[in-house]
Parts: structure tokens; C-alpha cells; sequence
């Protein structure tokens, strides 16, 4: 199918971005493209403006500062897979990545595109919850911040406001005590998840008397928006991969791909997978 008829504006600067969606109420950012393009050619969505903002400066930048690994949102998720600065202080970022549909979308795609658009089965969004990571926002009435929890509001709705411009995210960077988790399970490779899980822990101790610490689980595929369990995340820091399983308190629903009740068993075999990943890395 074809789009509906729709006016097309490059802008070079956010104020630009912001002043235009002011003005069309119905307008709707372009970034990558890669899930914009699929609603426009489907009719789920009929704005009568695209602003492209892959001309605004400053935003394809991922940077290591103040102990915090930043990234633009305009980074392309091919760009974040090849960046040193991602696999080394962002590691769960780019254990994710490569998970994310196939080359050519990743070619295009973007983190902040991947972000504001909240697919609930999407696997960046579930790395940011896992990694307690924020979201810089640009409006109408300047810059704020976001923490990942306030961001996720429900099935594809975030707290961005219909004027704001996502231009940025943020997490803590790794130490050498940090442990990552990722592990998803997809019809075939690229596909979007039918469940999925991202997490992270610090390693307490060293070698046989280690233990995991500040356990953060977050599963995709399962809710509207990426789930903490953390319930497992506490059994998980006493050891008890068996009692994380069991305390598993997702209620997924039946969807396209899958039932609950297969989803929820789906849900306990990654926990189980990601928790080993845990702790054979803490050693
Ligand atoms: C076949 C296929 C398979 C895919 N598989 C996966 C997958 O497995 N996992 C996955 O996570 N994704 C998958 N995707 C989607 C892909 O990751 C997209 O890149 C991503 O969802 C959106 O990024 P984008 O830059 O293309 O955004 P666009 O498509 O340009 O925009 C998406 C939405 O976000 C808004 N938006 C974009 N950027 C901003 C911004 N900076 N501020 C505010 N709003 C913004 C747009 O207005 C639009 O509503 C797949 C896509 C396709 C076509």
C-alpha cells in the first residue's frame, strides 16, 4: 500500500522541530524511518507532515563522560553495534543491538527512533529499564530529563508530549564489577521477540563467595511496556535461580505469536539463561 498524501520538511535545529509541531498538530518526526514509513504505508497513521530531523547537528554522538555512556538519538543502531566506546562501557547495549531486525534496518534505524517509538517487544527500550537509564527530552518550553521508569507509560505511548524531541539517552557506564545479561527468543533471527529479557548486576565478592548484587531484570514481549521482575531480581541476589523462576509475576497476554501461558514459560526458560550468563561472568 502507498501513504497517504503528506508535506515534507527537513529542519537543521531542534528549536526548527519544535516551532513545526507546534504549528501541525499532526505532524510526526522522521528519523530512521524503519517503523514511521511501515504505519504510513499501512494507514495506521496519516500526518500531514513529516519533519525530518536527520539534519539537526549534535545528535549522532555516543560519548563516555562523568561515568555515564551518552548517545545521541540520531545514533543508528549499525553505527552503536560498531562503536568501541558501546561495547565497552555500554555492554548490554551491544549484546542488544545485533538482536534488532536485520542489517538494512539497522542501517537506518536509530536509538532515539527505537526509544520514542516503545514497541513493547522492542529490545532497546527494555535495556534502558534494566540499566536504570534516562532520556533527554527538548519541548516547548526547553530541555528535561527523564528517568527510564517515568518514560515507558503504556503500549506505545511514552512520556514524550506531542511538541517534544527525544535527544538523547543515557546510562551508567560499566565497571569492572558489572554484569550483563541478554537473551531473547524470536521466530527467526530479527524478528521482533515474542519474550524477551535484558539485565544487569554487580558482582559482591570475588570467585566462590561472590554473590550478585542490585539484580535489574527487565522482560520485553510480555507487557505494553518492558517489565522489571522484581521479585525474581530479589531471589536472583539470594542465589535461588529456582525461587527467581518461581517468583516470576508476569501476566502476558495471548498475542499473535504466542499464548500467555506460553509466553510465561518462555519468560522463566530466559530467566534462567540470563541468570547463568550472570554468573558464570562473575567468577
Ligand atoms: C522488518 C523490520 C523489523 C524490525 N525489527 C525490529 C526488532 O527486532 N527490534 C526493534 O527494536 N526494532 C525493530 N524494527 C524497528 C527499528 O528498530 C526502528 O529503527 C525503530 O523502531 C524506529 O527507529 P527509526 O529511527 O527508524 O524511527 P522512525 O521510524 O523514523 O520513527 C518511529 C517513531 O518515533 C518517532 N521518533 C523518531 N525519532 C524521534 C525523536 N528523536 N524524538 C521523538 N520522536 C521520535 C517518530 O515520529 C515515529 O513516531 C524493525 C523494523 C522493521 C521494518
Amino acid at each position: 500500500m502507498k501513504p497517504a498524501p503528506f508535506a515534507y520538511k527537513k529542519v537543521r535545529t531542534l528549536e526548527e522541530a519544535v516551532a513545526l509541531l507546534a504549528e501541525h498538530k499532526d505532524a510526526r518526526l522522521l528519523a530512521g524511518g524503519q517503523s514511521l514509513i511501515a504505519t504510513l504505508n499501512m494507514r495506521l497513521s496519516a500526518p500531514s507532515l513529516l519533519i525530518d530531523i536527520n539534519g539537526i547537528g549534535g545528535l549522532d554522538g555516543i560519548a563516555h563522560k562523568s561515568g555515564t555512556v551518552e548517545i545521541g538519538a540520531l545514533v543508528r543502531h549499525a553505527q552503536a553495534e560498531r562503536s568501541e566506546t558501546i561495547a565497552k562501557h555500554a555492554p548490554l547495549i551491544a549484546r542488544a543491538l545485533p538482536h534488532i531486525g536485520h542489517a538494512a534496518i539497522r542501517n537506518r534505524g536509530t536509538l532515539g527512533g527505537s526509544i520514542a517509538f516503545a514497541d513493547p517487544a522492542a529490545e532497546l527500550p527494555a535495556c534502558l529499564m534494566a540499566l536504570d537509564g534516562e532520556v533527554d527530552v527538548t519541548g516547548p518550553k526547553g530541555k528535561r530529563t527523564v528517568e527510564a521508569p517515568d518514560f515507558f507509560k503504556g503500549l506505545f505511548e511514552t512520556a514524550l508530549g506531542p511538541q517534544d524531541v527525544l535527544t538523547a539517552i543515557r546510562v551508567p557506564a560499566a565497571s569492572k564489577d558489572s554484569r550483563v545479561g541478554f537473551a531473547e527468543l524470536a521466530r527467526r533471527h530479527g524478528d521482533y521477540a515474542i519474550v524477551g529479557l535484558a539485565a544487569c548486576a554487580r558482582a559482591d565478592g570475588k570467585g566462590n563467595n561472590s554473590r550478585l548484587a542490585d539484580v535489574r531484570l527487565a522482560f520485553f514481549g510480555v507487557g505494553a511496556t518492558p517489565l522489571r521482575a522484581k521479585k525474581a531480581e530479589a531471589a536472583l541476589a539470594e542465589g535461588n535461580v529456582d525461587a527467581a523462576v518461581a517468583a516470576l509475576d508476569l501476566d502476558p497476554q495471548d498475542d499473535v505469536q504466542a499464548t500467555a501461558a506460553v509466553k510465561k514459560h518462555l519468560a522463566g526458560m530466559l530467566l534462567r539463561r540470563v541468570a547463568k550468563q550472570l554468573m558464570e561472568a562473575r567468577a
